[in-house]
């Protein structure tokens, strides 16, 4: 096929970014925004020699499975890539990309998949489930700041205050920036000068507790008549902390390495189940608060503990995972990159009287088989050793080094939290290949209407 070609196809099948794959003539076509199951006019946009991507022009006939989407922005933004799937088309799409991973890239076998595998989680009330949000501030062409969320693979901004999976609060807070920004003259930040101060604004809202934090990033060191945007933010109810986060570079990091505390604390708390947790403006917080306690019950279930266990929690962010089992464990032992997160992890563990978790801060990959070898050096020889052992590393999945002292130490179960089916398959295929048994595999959807989907999976060490 041609650029520009126009064709009528039917969406077969699904792709890994959650566009609809059909065939024209034997030649595959990828449309974004399609669902399987549409019969749909399409344009070719790019065409390559065996497959092309192509512009969803006219819906002729609708999927079953074509819902309307809550947003008037579902397809421009960047953030909701399959809106206009129903929900529980949804949720088979995610199981079927961990299955998929798992054969493909993990070499496991479909029978015993369908064995080890269980039911994914999903939410009652897949709308208004983050209780964090970053949205960008630019400026549109008639010279006003605006803000919202970038197009799907730009940084073009498509102005909108009422995203469909924040809370209602985000919209009060965005507004009132907005205006404090149009009455005070001050502007928003542009990437490509470098020049402008306000670059984004963290909101992050406590669930359970109603506390609200604003952080607002900035290209300078100062807000000038911050005070007048204090006065304002401070009347809405549950608001907790206002901070700003300094950062001058001219790079898609979005927050600074540190930030100022402008009113009220440098925190907010919330809880998961009964744990109570300190959450700071650079510190990482699972965004979905519904769907983690669901997500650390099952790590939970799978860890086993019955008391006494040692377990080390890799990746452990501001201590979450780390004290949610160390209530069922003997010893806990947490390592995290961030030191922020690991002083929030400290402090989680004292305000829940928690005296059994301690923390390090490094890289899983250097701190774990360091502290193997110093453990050997000073018990001549002996092995360092653990019963359960929780890793849930970003995207990139775990190291090498790091999935090769776990073997080392040899630990009864792994459980492996994910964020990307693709790394898990590689990582699970390391250890299955080295005594571990896959047993458990369960999807959680914790975040509805993307394409992302987290997994726990149970490892049982086979002597
Ligand atoms: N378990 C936590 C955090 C998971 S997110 C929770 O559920 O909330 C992954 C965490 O890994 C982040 O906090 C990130 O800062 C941290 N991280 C990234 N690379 C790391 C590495 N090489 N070693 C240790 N931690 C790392």
């Amino acid at each position: 096929m041609q650029k520009n070609e126009m064709a009528v196809i039917e969406i077969t099948d699904i792709g890994v970014n959650g566009e609809g794959i059909g065939k024209h003539d034997g030649y595959t076509l990828f449309v974004k925004d399609a669902v399987i199951g549409d019969k749909a006019e399409v344009k070719v946009m790019k065409a390559k020699k065996n497959y092309g991507y192509a512009r969803l022009m006219r819906v002729l006939e609708p999927s079953a499975d074509r819902v309307e989407p809550r947003c008037a922005f579902a397809r421009k933004c960047g953030g909701c890539q399959i809106q206009e799937m129903s929900y529980e088309r949804q949720l088979a799409f995610k199981e079927q990309k961990v299955r998929g991973n798992l054969e493909r890239l993990g070499g496991f076998d479909g029978e015993m998949l369908d064995q080890v595998m269980e039911p994914i989680l999903g939410m009652d009330n897949p709308f208004g489930y983050r209780n964090k949000a970053q949205f960008p501030f630019g400026t549109d062409r008639e010279g006003n700041p605006v803000t919202g969320f970038y197009a799907g693979r730009t940084h073009d901004i498509i102005a909108n205050t009422d995203c469909a999976l924040g809370v209602p609060v985000d919209r009060e807070i965005l507004e009132i920036i907005l205006d404090f920004m149009k009455s005070e003259g001050i502007s928003a930040y542009d990437e490509k000068t470098g020049k402008g101060l306000i670059r984004h604004v963290l909101i992050r809202y406590g669930f359970t507790t109603k506390e609200i934090m604003v952080c607002l990033v900035i290209n300078g060191r100062k807000i000038p008549g911050a005070e007048k945007l204090i006065e304002k933010l401070t009347a809405i109810s549950g608001m907790t902390s206002i901070t700003i986060s300094p950062n001058t570079r001219q790079t898609n990091v979005i927050m600074g390495d540190t930030y100022e505390v402008l009113w009220g604390q440098g925190f907010i708390t919330d809880y998961i189940g009964t744990v109570r947790y300190q959450i700071s403006p650079l510190s990482f917080y699972q965004v979905n608060p519904v769907q983690t306690e669901k997500l650390y019950s099952q790590a939970l279930e799978y860890a086993g503990l019955k008391g006494g266990e040692t377990v080390w929690d890799l990746y452990c962010g501001i201590g979450t995972i780390s004290l949610f089992l160390a209530e069922k464990a003997g010893q806990v032992y947490g390592v995290e990159i961030v030191p922020q997160a690991i002083e929030d992890a400290r402090k989680n563990a004292r305000i829940n009287r928690i005296s059994n978790a301690e923390f390090f801060v490094g890289k899983a990959e250097e701190v774990l088989p360091e502290y193997y070898e110093d453990y050997a050096r000073e018990h001549s020889g002996a092995r360092a050793r653990a019963d359960v052992i929780v890793v849930d590393p970003p995207r990139k999945g775990c190291d090498q080094a790091l999935l090769e002292t776990i073997v080392k130490m040899a630990p009864e179960r792994v459980v492996y939290v994910s964020c990307d089916p693709a790394t898990l398959a590689r990582d699970l295929k390391v250890l299955c290949g080295e005594g571990y048994a896959l047993e458990k595999v369960r999807p959680v959807d914790m975040f509805p209407q993307t394409v992302h989907v987290e997994t726990v999976v149970l490892l049982s060490y086979r002597k």
